[in-house]
This record gives structure tokens, C-alpha cells and sequence, in this order.
């Protein structure tokens, strides 16, 4: 009898369980930013295994909703520290019209905090941002003609008209500001990014990567190829799924060449995480593939990873504190590649199809893109097996020995805002002093003739002149002998290709006035780390 009564107890909270707008709509719709924050409050208020927090707010008013979901109702970095578990971070919708990664995050919020995979919450304190870009999510519209289905999903742009994804140097947006205050802030072991993709036709659903910027530290890299990938993809399989790397044909008429995944700069959050010193997952989920079945492979995708992080984490984050270590140890003097040829990272097998290759008439160029190289590359119905090795722009051609710190001037001096932000050390000169620096000569800039995401981006070339200088007061000094050394670098070098130099951060001194000649690059490098009279930065 009193078993009976639990049962008949329990069935109205069963019958509550929250669908989210995917699921009652047999998936042909997905979630408004109202529909998203209504089923985490009904979570919320029936859960404490439940806790919302914020990230940011966005251009156009909306507060992006950072779900912290785990076993003890932990609110708070150092209670998951205190408790002795390990913290992953799972976003989705950066770009807003891509949207199953937001209905499995919150298929997996709510399955998580009903009970539903106990194991997962053992060792690890889960934070899910599910609507990353909600401004872009509420544009609602016909926008994604490769998906199949929605028929209505919101655009890649934030309300700014950026794009999130390329914002994790110059960081201009409010969410993206937001997003690494809550990285420094959690420091979560691994972080995981959920996209769409219409790339190559292909019979896989999943397909996905590591932090793949060419300066990340070797042991992340390693164990990211030879552990995690292969034992996340065979949970997948179990799970029904058989993700590839994510990638596209290095050459379009000619597949059997290889795959080519370009995209390695830290503008991208998941490689700007691997420069932290962290894990990160890249997910592209492949557009063609029906609505239902890519909101299953997302949601078997975040059980895969969850399952593997609640084995792996202290390991992984073992992991990334000796490379933490090596970045104070081994960062400053080493080489740093600034141009890169391709190298082969793996083998896998593309489960594809056979292709018609067609010439574009000459009178029809103009209607396709210019990297479609004058020809169009049909699907047949005929499926075809590809062997292929995954290659990127990983190895350096071109490198430069890194300083043992630099310096920045005051001309400089709101850089040191995004540096702080990000968790970098920087430390503000109160005297002047004298030291002997490299100054970066520019002998030539090249800027992209079109601005791209608000700025003409910037190549220079050049050399360092060594010199003595009076250093004065209000100058900082960023050594590199610290954690976040890699990201330093990457973000101060001027040569760096994704660097503040790059973004156009350096543009006021940059460019003389009267004689539109090269200028000055306000940031000094030392071959030492001077003794000089500072305070550090918070
Ligand atoms: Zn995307």
C-alpha cells in the first residue's frame, strides 16, 4: 500500500516532466529564448539539483542563463572545489540559428536533474549554457536553407551583428565578455561548443575536434587525439552514432585527397580554451541530417562526453596543470610559429557518398562563391567509404623566439583591460626605468581591403631593433612566465596571426599621420624579466 501511494505520489511530477518546444512539437520548431528560460525556472523550482546563475546581458536586453546543474545543488565554484568535483562547461547556440545543441542541452538539464543519469553527476558539476546568443536566436526566420528542418530557427550574429565564434580576441561582445569572465571564474576542465554544419554531404551526424590552435601545449593535444577521441566515439557507437573529425575536403573535385579543417586561430573559443591550458570540444552537427535525429545525436554526444569526464576528469585536469607548469617554464625563448603549412593530424574513414564533378559556365561564374573554383561538386545517390587523413595548418614555416615578457605602453594601455579580463598576470610600472628592449620595426602592413567583423585585418611585416629605452611610468609589464603564457603571446606578439595586431586593437599608433608610413607598435619585448618598481594588476 505504501509503495502504492509513492507511485501514485510520484505520477504527477512524471506527468510534469517539462518537454522542451523541439519534443511537443514532434521536432519541427525550436526554442524561443521565453521557452528556454520558462522550463529552466519549472527545473529550477522543482530541483535543487538546479541553480541559475548569468552570464551576461545581451545588446538587446536579454540575460544569458547559465544553468549549474549537480548532485548537491553546488552554486559556487569553491563548493564544487570543496566537494572535490571537477567542473565541464557545455554551450550552445553561439551561433543562434544552429540550434540542436540548444534542445539536447536542455533535454539533458532536465533528464539530469530528474535522475536520470545519476552516474553523470558522481564526480562532476555540470554547467550548461544552452542559449549562448539569444538575440540572434529570436530572429526567427526562413535563414538556414541546407537544414533539414527546422522550418524557423534565429541567425548566426549576436545583436551587435557579430559573430561570437570570432570574438575571443578582441572581445567586443557582451556575451563573449561574459563568457570568459565565467571561464576564469568555474575554470572548468573541459568546455564544449555546439554547431551546425552544412559542409560536406556525408552519413554521419556527429562530427567534432579538440582544440586544434597550433600553439597549444603537446600533452593536451596528445591526449585529446589518442584518449579522448577514440573513447568518446565509442560510447557514440554504442549510443547508435559514429562521429568523424569535423573537417571538409582539402580538395573538392578530388576527395580522395584528404580533409582539411583550417580554422585553428584563437578567435574561436575552443582553441582560445586549448591556449588556457584546458580541453575543449569543437561539435558540428551535419545540417542535413533531419531535425529529430540531430537533436539525438547532440543529446548522445553530451552523454558520451559527460560519461567520459566523469571517469577522466581529474586526469584531464591533472593534465592541464602540468601544462599550466610548462607554460611558466617553457613558453618564454621558445619558437612561435606565425605561418604554418599543413600537417596530418589522424586517419579516419568519411562515410560519404560518390560526387558528380560539373563545370560552371562561364556566363554562370558569377552566381557562386569564388572558392568554388568554377565548378559545382554534385552528391549521387551511390555511397562511397573515403579513406582520409585530417590535415591543418599546424606546422610552422615561419617562427619567431619569444621574449621573456613584454611591455606595453601607455599608449596601449586599454589592452591591458581584455588581458586582466582573461585571467593574464600584468603587473603597472610605477617608476621609470631603463631597459634594453626589442622594438618591432614595420616595415609593411597589409590590411584586408573589407572589414571583417567590424575591423580591416591587419599582416605586418618586419623586424626587431634592439635598443635602450627609457621605460616611463604608467608603462605595463605582462611576463610570460606565467599560466596563461600561451594566450599572452598569442594575443600580444605583433607577428601573431591572430593577435591584438591583427584585430586592429594597435591601429592608433600604427600608421604615421603625416607621412602614412609605419609607425610604432606600442609593445616592447625583454629578453629578461626587469626588476622594476609595480604593482600587480586585478
Ligand atoms: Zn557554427
Amino acid at each position: 500500500m505504501r509503495k502504492l501511494l509513492c507511485i501514485l505520489l510520484a505520477l504527477p511530477l512524471l506527468a510534469r516532466a517539462p518537454l522542451t518546444r523541439a519534443e511537443r512539437s514532434n521536432f519541427t520548431e525550436t526554442s524561443t529564448y521565453q521557452d528556454v528560460m520558462e522550463l529552466l525556472w519549472s527545473l529550477k523550482a522543482s530541483s535543487n539539483k538546479l541553480k541559475i546563475e548569468f552570464l551576461a546581458t545581451s545588446a538587446e536586453g536579454r540575460k544569458i542563463p547559465l544553468a549549474i546543474v549537480s548532485q548537491e545543488g553546488i552554486k559556487t565554484p569553491q563548493e564544487a572545489r570543496a566537494l572535490g568535483k571537477e567542473v565541464v562547461y557545455i554551450e550552445a547556440n553561439i551561433h543562434a540559428g544552429e540550434v540542436e545543441g540548444k534542445e539536447a542541452s536542455l533535454m539533458m538539464i532536465r533528464d539530469l536533474v530528474q535522475g536520470k543519469h545519476p552516474e553523470l553527476l558522481k564526480n562532476q558539476v555540470v554547467l550548461f549554457c544552452p542559449i549562448f546568443n539569444p538575440d540572434g536566436n529570436e530572429k526567427f526566420g526562413r535563414h538556414r536553407s541546407e537544414d533539414n528542418g527546422p522550418a524557423l530557427a534565429g541567425v548566426r550574429y549576436n545583436g551587435q551583428g557579430l559573430d561570437l565564434n570570432r570574438d575571443f580576441i578582441k572581445q567586443e561582445s557582451p556575451e563573449v565578455r561574459g563568457l570568459v569572465k565565467a571561464l576564469v571564474k568555474w575554470d572548468p576542465v573541459l568546455f564544449v561548443d555546439m554547431h551546425t554544419t552544412d559542409g560536406v554531404y556525408n552519413r554521419h551526424v556527429v562530427t567534432w575536434q579538440p582544440q586544434m590552435a597550433p600553439w597549444t601545449d603537446r600533452a593536451l593535444i596528445s591526449y585529446s587525439w589518442e584518449i579522448m577521441f577514440p573513447e568518446i566515439n565509442s560510447t557514440m557507437q554504442k549510443l547508435g552514432f559514429r562521429p568523424i573529425p569535423y573537417g571538409n575536403f582539402l580538395d573538392r573535385k578530388n576527395p580522395e585527397k584528404g580533409w582539411g579543417f583550417w580554422a585553428v586561430g584563437a578567435r574561436y573559443g575552443t582553441n582560445y580554451v586549448g591556449l588556457r591550458n584546458r580541453f575543449s570540444i569543437l561539435d558540428e552537427n551535419y545540417a542535413r541530417a533531419d531535425f529529430k535525429t540531430r537533436v539525438m545525436g547532440a543529446y548522445a554526444f553530451l552523454k558520451a562526453i559527460l560519461t567520459f569526464t566523469s571517469h577522466h576528469a581529474r586526469q584531464m585536469r591533472e593534465i592541464e596543470r602540468e601544462a599550466d607548469l610548462r607554460a611558466m617554464e617553457e613558453v618564454a625563448g621558445s619558437s612561435f610559429g606565425v605561418e604554418f603549412d599543413l600537417k596530418k593530424v589522424m586517419d579516419f574513414e568519411l562515410l560519404s557518398y560518390r560526387f558528380k564533378i560539373e563545370k560552371i559556365p562561364q556566363e554562370e561564374l558569377k552566381k557562386y562563391p569564388s572558392w568554388f573554383g568554377g565548378y559545382l561538386v554534385k552528391k549521387t545517390e551511390l555511397p562511397a567509404t573515403y579513406h582520409l587523413s585530417l590535415y591543418s595548418p599546424l606546422k610552422p614555416k615561419r617562427s619567431v623566439k619569444l621574449p621573456a615578457g613584454y611591455i606595453i605602453l601607455p599608449s596601449a594601455a586599454h589592452l591591458v583591460k581584455i588581458l586582466l579580463r582573461n585571467g593574464i598576470a600584468v603587473e603597472k610600472i610605477l617608476r621609470p626605468f631603463r631597459a634594453q628592449v626589442e622594438e618591432f620595426k614595420v616595415e609593411e602592413i597589409k590590411a584586408s581591403p573589407l572589414p571583417f567583423q567590424g575591423h580591416h585585418l591587419k599582416k605586418v611585416k618586419g623586424a626587431y631593433r634592439v635598443k635602450t629605452e627609457k621605460i616611463p611610468a604608467g608603462s605595463f609589464l605582462v611576463p610570460l612566465n606565467q599560466p596563461l603564457s600561451r594566450l599572452a603571446a598569442v594575443m600580444l606578439e605583433p607577428q601573431s596571426p591572430d593577435g591584438f595586431l591583427t584585430w586592429g586593437l594597435l591601429d592608433a599608433t600604427l600608421v604615421h599621420e603625416w607621412s602614412g608610413k609605419p609607425w610604432m607598435v606600442p609593445i616592447y619585448r625583454v629578453a629578461t624579466v626587469p626588476r622594476v618598481v609595480a604593482v600587480v594588476l586585478k
